[in-house]
């Protein structure tokens, strides 16, 4: 069975990638099989593709395996695409403060111009180095107050065609999502390179 290594710390994220990656046929392995934690990676890149690398490479220089890493997060069109690539470090305080302050800044757009979309940027490298990256992403709006307890960070605000990411199941947030989509591209593009 090929191992496959999941470099990150956030347990949710590790939860929606195992969800997706075991189906597959790998053995999911993460910092709690090895013996020494995963150190905190500086996310330096500008795009959420060069975080995503920084990330995978710093787990395959760890572990030697086959390592896939997520960076992900929410553009908000009416804030210039802000938090973007800073939407974990958005308040500084968390997810709760992350969506208090977004909520603060949308304060006076209308339903209309709340339009926002999730990215998830997926990377792989292999133990002999060779690399790619995937992206999803995910189109709705910011709501005016949260609903549901479902998911995690922004998921209460965010609503899509099917409802809110605060509400959905895992099922049915996996089958549209930002990292959803982008595990299914990455999961064609890494048969691709398994075959050469
Ligand atoms: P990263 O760990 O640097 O990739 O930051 C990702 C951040 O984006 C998270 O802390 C959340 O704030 C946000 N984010 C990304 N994906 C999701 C999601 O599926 N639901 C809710 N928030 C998300």
């Amino acid at each position: 069975m090929t191992k496959v290594f999941i470099a990150t710390k956030n347990r949710k994220k590790e939860v929606e990638l195992r969800r997706i990656l075991e189906p597959f046929g790998f053995e999911v392995l993460t910092e709690r099989d090895l013996d020494q934690p995963m150190p905190e990676v500086e996310e330096t890149g500008t795009t959420f593709e060069e975080n995503a690398l920084l990330k995978a490479n710093c787990g395959r220089q760890l572990t030697g395996l086959l390592t896939v890493a997520d960076d992900s997060g929410i553009c908000v069109e009416a804030l210039g695409g802000a938090p973007g690539i800073y939407s974990a470090r958005y308040s500084g305080m968390g997810d709760d403060a992350n969506n208090a302050k977004l909520l603060a800044e949308l304060k006076d757009v209308p339903t209309e111009k709340r339009t926002a979309y999730y990215v998830a940027a997926i990377a792989c490298v292999f133990p002999d180095g060779r690399s790619f990256t995937v992206r999803g992403e995910c189109h709705g709006r910011i709501l005016e107050e949260p609903m549901g307890d479902c998911g995690f960070g922004y998921d209460p605000l965010f609503m899509t065609e099917k409802g809110c990411f605060g509400m959905l199941t895992d099922a049915q947030k996996d089958e549209i999502s930002h990292r959803g989509r982008a595990l299914r591209t990455f999961k064609q593009e890494l048969e691709k390179y398994l075959q050469e």
